[in-house]
This record gives C-alpha cells, sequence and structure tokens, in this order.
C-alpha cells in the first residue's frame, strides 16, 4: 500500500532520501573545500610520463592561472575558452582555473577534425584556445577564424608572442597578479556539446549550481564509495575523456572532492592501459561499457593485472549482465563491486546510480534517482503518466538539469517542458523498488563507444556530396561499440557515386568513431513523414 501511495501522482522520487543542502559555492571552491584534509597527497598523475601534482600544489596553480587569464590574458568574467586536450594533469589546472576566474569552459575531442573545431568553438565564442604542443598547429589555424579571439595557451610550450601564444608554464612562473571578482554560482560554468533528442550538436549550458548539486546528489551513503578496503583513499585509473561530462564531473570533478589519486591517461593503448595497472595498482575503474568488454576479453590483460580493482562504475551507455559475466570470469573473483549509472550532458550528468547494496535481483538496472531527483515514465503515444513496469519516455527533474541549450530557446523548449521536466529521449521503465531500467532510445542519437554521433551532422555532411539527392543516418547494434553509424541514401539521376566516394568524403571531415562503419545503403526514397522528418524506425527495420 505504501509503494502504491509513493507513485500515486505518478512521480518516483528518491528513495535514498532528500537531498542534502547544495552549498552556495563555485565549483572550484566546493571542490577544494576540504582539502587540508589531504594537501600532501598526490591528487592527480600522469600514468604515463608520471607527472604528478599534490592537491597543495594543483591548488596553488590553479589560482595563478586563474589571476593570470583574467590580467596578463586580457580575458574577463563571462568569456569562453575552448580546452583542445587529451587527458593530462594540467588539463585541470587551466579548466578549474578560468572556472576559478568566472570563464565559461567549452571543449571538444581533440581528434576532431579542424571543421568541427571550428564549428563549436565559433558557436561557443571561444576567445582562447588551450592545446598542447602537438595540436598547436591546427589552433593556430582555428583560433584567429574565431570572431574576437585573443590567444592561443599551450601547455608544455615556450611562449611564442609573434604567433600570439602563451606557454602555460611561463603564465604560472610569472606570478601574475590580479583581482579575482566573486563569482555567482547561478552563472554559467561549462558547455559541453550534445545534441540532445534532435538535431545538431548544442551548447549545454551548465552552472556552477548544477555541477555542485550533482556532486551532492551522488555524495550520498547509499551510493558513495570513497575509500579503499585498506581504509586510504581510492586509485582511480581513468581513459574517460575530461571532454565529456562524464569524465569531467563523474570523474575528475567527484574523484578531486573526494581527495582521491586520479591517474590519467593522455591516449588509450592498451599497452599504457595495462601499464598504469600494474604500475600504480589501482582500486577503482570508471569505464564505458566498450572498455570494461576490452578488459574481460583481450588477451593482454590478464587477471593478475586487475588483482588491484576493488570497484568499477560504467556510464554513458548500456552496460549488459552478459558483458558483467564475462568481467567477472576473467577476474575469477565475484569481490568487485560493478556498478551501473545513467545520465545525460543535459543533466551534469547524473541522474541514477545503483546503490551499493542493489538486491542481485535487480538485473540489467541503472538503479534508483539521485536524491534530489524527479521521474516519471510518460506514454510514447499520447503523454499519459504512467505506472509501475510500464514502458515509455524517461522525463527527469532536478537542480543539475541544465539552465538551457546556448542561444536556442527552440530547442530548449522542446527538452525541457513548462513543469521544469528534461525530456530525456530514452524509453524506459520502474519497478515497485524505484529501480529504473532503459529499455530503447526514442531519440535520434546514436552512441558509439559512449561517444555522441549526431545523424543529423552526418546527413548534413552527406548532402554536401555531389549528386546525394537525399540521406538520412541511423544507428545499427555492434557488439563491440555498442552501435555504429550507417547510412541511407538516394543518389540523384544520372549520379555515379560509390559507396567508396562517400567513406573517402566523410572519413575527411570527421573524427574516427563518427566514420560510417555501419556501411552505406543505396536505396529509391528516404521513408519521411508529411512533415518531413526522417522515420528512423523504417530504415532499423531495413537493417
Ligand atoms: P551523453 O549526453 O553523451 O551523456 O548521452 C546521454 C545518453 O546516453 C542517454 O540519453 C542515453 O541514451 C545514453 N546512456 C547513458 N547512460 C546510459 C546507461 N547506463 N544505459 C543506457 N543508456 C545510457
Amino acid at each position: 500500500l505504501i509503494k502504491n501511495i509513493r507513485y500515486a501522482s505518478g512521480i518516483v522520487k528518491s528513495p535514498v532520501g532528500t537531498i542534502s543542502p547544495i552549498p552556495n559555492q563555485n565549483l572550484v571552491e566546493y571542490l577544494y573545500s576540504d582539502m587540508d584534509e589531504h594537501i600532501e597527497e598526490p591528487a592527480t598523475t600522469c600514468a604515463v610520463s608520471g607527472r604528478s601534482y599534490t592537491y597543495g600544489f594543483l591548488r596553488m596553480l590553479i589560482n595563478r592561472c586563474a589571476q593570470a587569464l583574467l590580467g596578463h590574458c586580457g580575458l574577463k568574467q563571462g568569456d569562453v575558452i575552448g580546452l583542445l586536450l587529451p587527458n593530462i594533469p594540467e588539463y585541470i589546472i587551466v579548466c578549474h582555473g578560468a572556472m576559478e576566474a568566472g570563464i565559461v569552459v567549452t571543449f571538444v575531442n581533440p581528434l576532431y577534425t579542424p571543421d568541427e573545431i571550428r564549428r563549436q568553438f565559433e558557436n561557443a565564442g571561444v576567445k582562447m584556445i588551450v592545446t598542447v604542443p602537438l595540436l598547436l598547429e591546427v589552433a593556430t589555424t582555428v583560433g584567429p577564424q574565431l570572431p574576437g579571439y585573443k590567444s592561443t595557451l599551450c601547455i608544455g610550450a615556450e611562449d611564442d608572442l609573434a604567433n600570439n601564444v602563451h606557454g602555460l608554464e611561463s603564465l604560472l612562473k610569472a606570478g601574475h597578479e590580479s583581482e579575482i571578482q566573486g563569482i555567482n554560482p547561478r552563472e554559467l560554468a561549462l558547455l559541453p556539446y550534445s545534441s540532445g533528442t534532435t538535431g545538431l550538436p548544442k551548447g549545454v549550458m551548465l552552472s556552477h549550481y548544477n555541477l555542485v548539486a550533482n556532486l551532492v546528489q551522488v555524495d550520498h551513503d547509499a551510493f558513495r564509495n570513497l575509500t579503499a578496503n585498506d581504509g586510504s583513499r581510492h586509485k582511480v585509473l581513468t581513459v574517460l575523456p575530461y571532454f565529456h561530462i562524464y569524465g569531467f564531473n563523474s570523474i575528475m570533478n567527484l574523484i578531486l572532492k573526494s581527495g582521491g589519486h586520479l591517474l590519467s591517461i593522455p591516449r588509450f593503448t592498451p599497452e599504457d592501459y595495462i601499464k598504469a595497472l600494474v604500475e600504480y595498482r589501482p582500486t577503482f575503474l570508471f569505464v564505458v561499457p566498450s572498455l570494461l568488454l576490452f578488459l574481460a576479453s583481450h588477451p593482454l590483460v590478464t587477471k593478475e593485472h586487475l588483482a588491484s580493482i576493488e570497484a568499477i562504475q560504467s556510464g554513458a551507455a548500456p552496460l549488459s549482465e552478459g558483458q558483467i559475466q564475462k568481467f567477472r570470469e576473467k577476474v575469477g573473483r565475484d569481490d568487485i563491486l560493478i556498478r551501473q549509472g545513467y545520465g545525460m550532458t543535459e543533466s551534469s550528468p547524473v541522474t541514477f546510480i545503483m546503490p551499493r547494496i542493489t538486491p542481485p535481483s535487480k538485473i540489467g538496472t541503472i538503479g534508483v534517482p539521485v536524491p534530489g531527483t524527479e521521474a516519471k515514465i510518460i506514454s510514447l503515444t499520447n503523454g499519459e503518466t504512467m505506472g509501475t513496469h510500464e514502458s515509455g519516455e524517461l522525463l527527469v527533474r532536478g537542480p543539475q538539469i541544465m539552465m538551457g541549450y546556448l542561444n536556442n530557446e527552440q530547442a530548449t523548449a522542446e527538452t525541457i517542458d513548462e513543469e521544469g521536466w528534461l525530456h530525456t529521449g530514452d524509453v524506459a521503465y520502474y519497478d515497485e523498488d524505484a529501480y529504473f531500467y532503459i529499455v530503447d532510445r526514442c531519440k535520434e542519437l546514436i552512441k558509439v563507444k559512449g561517444n555522441q554521433v549526431s545523424p543529423t551532422e552526418l546527413e548534413n555532411l552527406l548532402m554536401e556530396i555531389d549528386g546525394v539527392g537525399d540521406a538520412a543516418v541511423v544507428g545499427i547494434p555492434d557488439s563491440l561499440a555498442g552501435e555504429v553509424p550507417r547510412a541511407f541514401v538516394v543518389l540523384k539521376p544520372g549520379a555515379t557515386v560509390t559507396e567508396e566516394d562517400i567513406h573517402r568524403s566523410i572519413n575527411s571531415k570527421v573524427t574516427h568513431y563518427k566514420k560510417l562503419v555501419g556501411g552505406v545503403r543505396f536505396i529509391a526514397a528516404i521513408p519521411r513523414n508529411p512533415s518531413g522528418k526522417i522515420l528512423r524506425n523504417e530504415l532499423r527495420v531495413l537493417c
């Protein structure tokens, strides 16, 4: 009876309790507020080069960076900087330095093509690109094409004032002083890009408050996992990119807040990852399902390599029971806590996690709403609120939901309704204990190894090819990547474009995981509804 009353309204609240107060602090103040306890401890280490920073040193450099960006580099509160960086310890110095100064951060995959970088940075209004020597040429080519561009900041390079490049190290050494004004936590802090439920990638406006709220929500007794079995703080190995909200807030920020030791690898290779496992003996791994599958099935990975692991957190894409089983067979023990969470860029990102003690019967669950999050399921046909065990679109509401999409009121209104519900575009149901299960997706998004691929972006590029009359892209299942994009193409009469021509053109314009690995199919017409919307389900049937 109690359960029936709880869901009478169709709104499911977190069964683990209410949210703790959200501190009125900006992200950087919040993250380092308990730092005194572990000031001499390592905060982050590059597991390939061994470069390492203690909490005390890191915090000092963050502050110096904030002052230099505002003073010497001429940026001001509200300006946007674009990070074109792999996962390296200095990412944190620049990113948190900017945020401490009230400068907004956007980031891209460093393997993006110059066009992809320019499109996002132009949309975000980037005034400075931060990069490393390997990508400096790309940065100094793209940067000056951006309106109002000021300068480039390069980590690990000398100043090159003729080309308007600051070296980070000289900037930090010089001790540039400037006054840092207080920041209103409700101001914009981060601009990650996401295509949401439809269309092209859009700037997701996340405030300091959104990001802090999500860290507070996750830091609850039911989910918290801060210390290793021997009582020390976790050593966390991650290759998941800091340029995705999962790597940024749920890994980097969460671990720094908890005083853990963050071990990063700039670029995933099996050899570097295994070397890091052996050398640093991490206790906690953050993964996406394809990485767990790699650990479970790659012949180079042995169970001895994984002997130090006590906990694994997976997110960003569905994790199957079969994948977990395969991993447990590899390690030959079942004392590793393997949990799944669910989130979106638009929700900073976490809305659901499996509690530490989740009944084994809840196979495939994404867990329960985190405190302060409300969830409901609505019918895909008539929008009515559904009850337990009824599938429909998942809607979520809470303090971690974005402020909106940058300069895109229409997309914002289509995604967050008047009552504040974020329409996730995922199909889910829940059980009588408030455990949720994702069963499908009703949005356009394709996820390749946890990375977003926008069908619209690929369709626009296909339409640029001479001879292509119409095009549509859908995701098809792939055992390793989860999904891969497949194109359906209609040629103009008389056109002689081949599949190879299409691959060549697309491959030159997009990063590796957006390539049409699912192939190209030529068809007579793209199925569309009367208003022109592509009927993707009909195409999926053709797959
Ligand atoms: P992103 O904004 O890149 O984090 O992508 C968000 C989308 O990833 C969600 O709307 C889901 O479609 C998918 N996703 C994230 N976590 C999970 C999960 N645990 N299970 C299934 N899908 C997930």
